[in-house]
């Protein structure tokens, strides 16, 4: 049976051309060192094949000469709150208080400034209403050009504080036959992966993520019907006893992750499974960071530690090779690329970082034969950036260096599609 895809990823959009994209520095998003002088053919969404800038321009293909420019993979941001993380207006006293559909027309707006940015895949990991579907059809048909959107629709949790602090957010879930039907539910919804809080959120001041949340039978029976319905499961996971559960059950992603220091034995079991870690770094940073004016001191206190821990867990976790995904779960969406930063700053190469950020993010997703690397047969989700990002990762999030953004074969962003007036 062929792997279920989501929704946007076959269609390609009305009149994406045939494209020779030439002369390029290709980093192929698999890890592999920089090839100069590469040449692109695209055709009805996918690359057709790779070639080199001294072939011929085939019959019937549009030309972009790309002189030298960055050829990468799009970005995959494995974990984010799409209804959430972006700003929405806090109108002055006095002011017209907002209209309930004004929102929406913000997601689109931070939407197509992710696609602007080169991210041009994103997991939801949880969101409160139905913001992100609703965008998500309207891009299906054509309203406005933003990234790919997966969506795990309510995150499946047992009744616990979170419940009540994201209200909406959640689907309490309490015994293996509710479990189930909360799964159900989400693929009811249309949700692309599930998600689980298998542990407490250290962003909750009443949860304690050391015990596991759920019973093993409940999360058996999570697994269970998610794998067989053909879906992924992705899990919330601080304290050890239930990532070590989470691992157990045969969960694909495990997101935070940031204690698994401390048994390295779990992350070798990680990286034989394939089980894939979403460290998370920039809301763990942000914690801190942020600091008492705006969490809780409790949660501050143990923020740095988090960080502290996280570090660790990032270094351990690449001397096991666990595959590591770039997740930002931070606001504004757009800036998902500052994870990027944070995983350099905190031990992995610039290659590496990348690999995160597009394969790696591909793997997290379902998506590995369709998106994160350039190859021929993969979707055109592609980005062409001025400068070099090994030597630079930086490039990445600098707007005025994204020249040009692909999806499913068509420039739909980047400075080259934006001549001046003046
Ligand atoms: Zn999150």
């Amino acid at each position: 049976m062929p792997p279920r895809l989501p929704a946007l990823i076959a269609d390609p959009p009305p009149g994406a051309e045939r494209l020779w994209l030439t002369n390029a520095r290709l980093l192929d998003g698999t890890g592999a060192a920089a090839r100069d002088g590469v040449s692109l053919l695209v055709e009805s969404g996918r690359i057709v094949r790779l070639g080199s800038a001294t072939d011929a321009a085939p019959e019937g293909a549009t030309t972009i000469d790309l002189a030298g420019r960055t050829l990468l993979p799009g970005l995959v941001d494995s974990h984010a709150h799409v209804g959430g993380a972006f700003d929405v207006p806090a109108p002055l006293k006095g002011a017209e208080p907002l209209l309930p559909g004004t929102t929406a027309h913000v997601l689109a707006a931070e939407l197509q400034a992710v696609l602007r940015m080169g991210i041009t895949t994103i997991r939801d990991v949880g969101s409160i209403g139905d913001i992100v579907v609703e965008a998500r059809q309207a891009m299906r048909y054509g309203a406005f050009d933003g990234p790919r959107v997966l969506t795990c629709g309510r995150i499946v949790s047992p009744t616990a504080p979170g419940g009540r602090f994201f209200a909406g957010m959640y689907r309490e879930a309490d015994g293996p036959d509710d479990v189930r039907r909360a799964v159900r539910e989400q693929l009811r919804y249309g949700a692309d992966v599930v998600k689980v809080m298998t542990t407490g959120a250290r962003s909750v001041e009443l949860e304690d993520p050391d015990p596991a949340q759920l019973t093993r039978e409940e999360l058996e029976a999570l697994v269970d019907e998610t794998h067989r319905m053909g879906y992924r499961v992705c899990a919330h996971c601080e304290g050890l006893a239930g990532t070590e559960l989470a691992i157990d059950a045969g969960i694909d992603t495990i997101e935070h992750g940031m204690y698994l220091n401390q048994r390295p034995d779990l992350l070798e079991r990680m990286a034989a499974n394939g089980q894939v870690l979403v460290p998370t770094l920039s809301f763990l940073i942000g914690i801190p960071k942020a600091g008492p004016c705006v969490w809780s001191p409790l949660l501050v206190e143990l923020g740095e530690h988090n960080v502290e821990q996280a570090r660790l867990t990032l270094v351990a976790a690449r001397a096991a090779g666990v595959t590591i995904a770039m997740g930002y779960d931070s606001a504004p969406l757009r800036s998902a690329a500052n994870e990027l930063l944070a995983l350099i700053e905190f031990g992995l190469t610039p290659a590496e970082a990348l690999v995160a950020a597009t394969s790696a993010g591909a793997a997290a997703l379902g998506l590995r034969d369709q998106i994160g690397t350039v190859e021929a047969g993969k979707l055109a989700d592609l980005l062409v950036v001025d400068g070099d990002p090994l030597s630079e990762p930086r490039v990445l999030c600098d707007r005025d260096r994204i020249w040009l953004v692909l999806r499913l074969g068509k420039p739909v962003a980047g400075t080259a599609l934006e001549t001046s007036v003046a």
